[in-house]
């Protein structure tokens, strides 16, 4: 057990009856935690006022500050996200093939709205999932209409790593 001499009630006590403090060369406050609390007490009853100042000021200062992080951390999450879209939606025109019909662009465009809509209607996340990853490791899935289906996101979070047999027609590379 490591003691303490307390400066003010001049007894040896363990280390964990001081508060911390890193003003203090020896990392705790000269006095013990009785008597800190003692002094403490004694000083807001003979400043009433500027302790309840002080008081207010602290709890102002501490809300502006998080606040101020919670701001910046919503900022820095709708960065990330929009990324994350920005990402997604260019893996999906580059896995557009150049050579598909209206009709089947307008296909892949019904499936994301028939998505939309179950989600609108269940309030279950319902999203449009390639079959055959658009970002596979070792292949592309393409954007194409028969590699697209409509799944919980459950189910597609679940999906994982779990990789489908390759088939060329819903994808290139290898
Ligand atoms: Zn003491």
């Amino acid at each position: 057990m490591e003691t303490l001499v307390c400066w003010r009630c001049k007894e040896a006590k363990d280390k964990s009856e001081f508060y911390k403090s890193s003003q203090r060369k020896r990392g705790f406050s000269y006095r013990c935690k009785p008597c800190d609390n003692a002094l403490s007490k004694e000083w807001r009853q003979k400043n009433p006022k500027l302790s309840s100042e002080l008081a207010l000021k602290w709890k102002r200062e501490n809300r502006d500050a998080a606040r101020t992080l919670n701001a910046r951390s919503k900022i820095k999450r709708r960065e990330s996200y929009n990324k994350l879209q920005r990402a997604r939606a260019k893996a999906i025109r580059q896995a557009t093939p150049s050579w598909l019909t209206d009709e089947q662009l307008a296909e892949i465009a019904k499936t994301y709205e028939a998505a939309r809509i179950l989600k609108e209607v269940t309030g279950m996340k319902y999203e449009v999932d390639h079959m055959h990853a658009i970002s596979g490791k070792d292949y592309c899935g393409l954007n194409v209409p028969w590699n697209l289906q409509i799944v919980t996101a459950a189910a597609n979070a679940a999906k994982g790593r779990h990789l489908p047999e390759f088939h060329s027609h819903l994808a290139w590379g290898g």
